[in-house]
């Protein structure tokens, strides 16, 4: 099926129209009619290659809502019309011990990412969400509950369980301080996820100009790091710290907030390493950690804690015209708090 598309031609070449081919779903496969696409910090770095390589052209977006508009003969989860989802990965290997364990993002042989990957079998390569069709196995499609709006419900596939998933896995508990570094994409939905949780949440952000945000947002605290008096006055506040920035920055001055025995989750992923003190990490027992997206048994738990808690992404709907410019916002910090692409805009 021939499907219009947006693609990076190169690395750092501006996103254009293009066409893809997307295959007639297999006998375990499910073909969504894309409505949604959100736009990640991610997509910018892989169409840039600031990860380094990357496969072109390339056609980003891993943050896929829509609906089932075909399934193959096999399928028993879903039906034509069913709201559905896709996040990062689209396969892996079903038979390493992280795939065993519903950790699929973690395969030991490479999952297979929704876009910048090759398939398995064919190693043909995968395109993403900026587009108005997808053919996926129905084990890596979920399932999004009637209550969340889809458009608001398309960055949970992404940022959504990114933070979710660590401040499950570290434990945090109802009543603990969490600080969410970078009120972006990954960092509102750090907000309004650890406040569900029963958290209390301080940002600390580079604009300033985000503070009534991220109180409506649901933010007990804001604090901005420019000012060199926050890290004097939250040293030892928190129980855990979730770093979504983008940019390199300076980990060591962070860790400093933590509390005797607390955590640091990095889950930005900046193109440049920073040099790490051993001090900040020895005087307070702190860990620094980190954590990639969530498995699909947990994404689907996320989802359903979001439709329980009345959790959604506050959203900025683009037509797919404007997916440059909304890249350049991104990068200067502009983003309230998601870009998320209207896929009827293909039309
Ligand atoms: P985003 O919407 O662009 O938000 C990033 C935020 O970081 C900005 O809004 C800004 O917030 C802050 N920031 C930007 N540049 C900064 C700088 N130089 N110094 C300090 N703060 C800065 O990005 P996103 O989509 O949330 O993604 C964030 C990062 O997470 C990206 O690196 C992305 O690749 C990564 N990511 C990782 C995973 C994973 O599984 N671990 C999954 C998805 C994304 P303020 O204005 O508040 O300072
Ligand atoms: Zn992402
Ligand atoms: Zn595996």
């Amino acid at each position: 099926m021939t499907t219009p598309a947006y693609a990076a031609a190169e690395a750092k070449a501006p996103l254009t129209p293009w066409t893809i081919e997307r295959r007639t779903p297999g006998p375990h496969e499910v073909q969504i009619e894309i409505r949604y696409c959100g736009v990640c910090h991610s997509d910018i770095h892989q169409a840039r290659a600031e990860w380094g390589g990357g496969i072109f052209p390339m056609v980003p977006g891993h943050e896929i809502v829509g609906h089932v508009g075909a399934v193959g003969s096999a399928v028993t989860r879903f039906k034509v019309g069913d709201s559905v989802g896709v996040g990062c990965f689209v396969d892996s290997c079903r038979e390493c011990k992280p795939c065993r364990d519903g950790e699929e993002q973690y395969c030991q042989n490479g999952m297979t990412a929704t876009y910048n990957s090759v398939e398995r079998g064919t190693r043909t390569p995968t395109y993403g969400g900026y587009s108005t069709r997808i053919v996926v196995n129905e084990d890596y499609v979920l399932r999004v509950p009637a209550s969340i709006p889809l458009d608001r419900a398309a960055p949970l596939l992404c940022a959504g369980i990114t933070v979710y998933s660590p401040l499950r896995h570290y434990g945090l508990k109802a009543g603990d301080h969490v600080a969410v570094v970078g009120l972006g994409g990954l960092g509102h939905m750090g907000v309004k996820i650890a406040r569900a949780m029963g958290a209390r949440v301080t940002v600390l952000s580079t604009s300033p100009s985000k503070r009534d945000d991220a109180l409506k947002l649901g933010a007990d605290d804001f604090a901005a790091t420019s000012d060199k008096a926050t890290f004097k006055k939250l040293a030892g506040s928190f129980d855990f710290i979730l770093d979504t920035v983008s940019a390199p920055h300076d980990y060591n001055a962070y860790l400093g907030l933590l509390r005797l025995d607390g955590t640091m989750i990095l889950v930005g992923l900046p193109d440049q390493p920073v040099p790490l003190s051993a001090g900040p990490l020895i005087m307070g027992r702190r860990r620094l950690v980190g954590s990639l997206i969530g498995g699909i048994r947990e994404t689907q738990e996320m989802l359903d804690f979001c439709a329980e808690h009345d959790v959604a992404s506050d959203i900025e709907l683009i037509p797919i015209e404007k997916i440059n410019e909304a890249y350049e916002r991104m990068i200067k910090g502009d983003v309230r708090y998601r870009f998320v692409i209207d896929c009827a805009s293909f039309r």
